[in-house]
């Protein structure tokens, strides 16, 4: 069945016209539309999820006022599937174009959300609207999964998702992972351990040093020694299309005057790692690396909240190219499997599904920007090969 496009953006439109940036993310011109964050969006979709005919809606309160939502459409197999989209955006306080109007124009859908990442949420609606009026089903069982708190504060949504389709014993099939990939299927990410190493030393009147201990200056070989790790890990063989983990120190604070020996210093260091590392032991190594470097005393804390299990950080998310998930949205996208370098709830959701991939319409290097927009043959495109995946009968 074709659903025409203008159906399709409308679909996309409503979804973009509930504000729903991450608190983390707030600001004046976000707050000028109501209440901040992915409550309302969540009422909404399980209205919209009973109006297409889910036979279970459950909201599911992550934090106050914030629930993960999700709606289970009854398919003629029980072979189940699940399509995670966040509901939460970033910030709209640079935008340059009214971030809430939703407004069809130029072939695209307008505001923010559009892109990353509501319209495949639209489409999927859109879809399983006509077939419900139709009197049609999927041929897998759906379940589609509206996560909070995906742009900021650690993978909330998905981190609670997890758990809760563990203890309903779901055996998952498929999952598909909203974003904009340019309707490549991801199937690689690498995962993060990000840590903050303060330094502490003495201060001390500047024009006598030696009275002090340098926090500064301590950092100095502590970032040398990251870099060098940096360097050490280019140089081993990648394992996986995801290439080599890496190091970035990428903030820097400390001292308090002109005519001070600074008692204080703090980085922040950012390790992208890849499939076959474990975050625990990549959080040691970052550790030991720093204390061997700093000639003053110094703490490591970890800066990701903890995951479910109690420990730090993410591991990589890893899939080989050739599964049929793959292979299929591939193939009925005419696109090419991918890694990709940026972060998403499927980092929460390793061996969740037989099959996991990273899809969706539009690309990330367009997001988060003064305007944002996604096409509306893009949502005919993504509604021809979902089709395809749920194939109604
Ligand atoms: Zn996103």
């Amino acid at each position: 069945m074709d659903i025409d496009g203008q159906t399709l953006a409308e679909s996309v439109a409503e979804l973009v016209r509930i504000p729903s940036v991450n608190p983390l993310h707030a600001g004046p011109r976000a707050e000028e539309h109501g209440p901040i964050g992915e409550g309302a969006i969540a009422l909404r979709l399980a209205e919209r999820f009973d109006k297409c005919g889910a036979d279970e809606v459950v909201l599911d309160e992550v934090l106050p006022g914030r629930p993960n939502v999700y709606g289970r459409f009854r398919g003629r197999s029980d072979r189940l599937v699940v399509v995670d989209v966040h509901t939460d955006t970033v910030t709209v306080e640079h935008m340059t174009d009214p971030p809430f109007d939703g407004r069809i124009e130029h072939g695209s859908v307008w505001g923010r959300g559009a892109l990353d990442t509501k319209a495949t949420l639209g489409v999927v609606l859109a879809m399983l609207d006509a077939w419900h009026r139709d009197g049609l089903r999927p041929e897998p069982t759906l379940l589609l999964v509206g996560s909070i708190s995906e742009e900021a504060g650690g993978l909330l949504g998905a981190t609670r998702f997890r758990p809760w389709a563990e203890q309903q014993g779901l055996r998952i099939d498929q999952m598909l992972v909203a974003e904009p990939t340019e309707f490549r299927p991801v199937h690689g990410l690498k995962g993060l351990v990000l840590i903050e190493v303060t330094a502490r030393g003495a201060a001390a009147h500047s024009s006598r040093p030696d009275l002090g201990a340098n926090a500064i200056e301590a950092m100095a070989p502590v970032i040398a020694a990251f870099v060098a790790e940096h360097e050490r890990l280019q140089s081993l063989p990648p394992a996986t299309e995801l290439g080599s983990g890496t190091v970035s120190v990428t903030r820097i604070s400390g001292g308090t005057g002109g005519n001070v020996i600074p008692d204080r210093c703090s980085i922040s260091v950012g390790r992208r790692i890849v499939p076959g590392e474990d975050p625990g032991d990549v959080l040691e190594r970052m550790s030991a690396i720093a204390r061997a470097a700093c000639p003053v005393p110094c703490e490591i804390t970890s800066l990701l909240p903890l995951r479910p299990d109690g420990k730090p950080g993410s591991p990589a998310f890893y899939q080989r190219p050739d599964t049929g998930f793959v292979r299929f949205l591939a193939r009925a996208s005419g696109t090419d499997p991918a890694v990709a370098p940026f972060g998403t709830n499927a980092l929460r959701y390793s061996g969740l599904a037989n099959e996991l991939a990273i899809f969706g319409p539009g690309s990330i290097d367009h997001a988060h920007q003064a305007t944002e927009r996604i096409a509306v043959a893009d949502l005919v495109r993504l509604a021809d090969v979902l089709g395809a995946w749920l194939s109604p009968a």
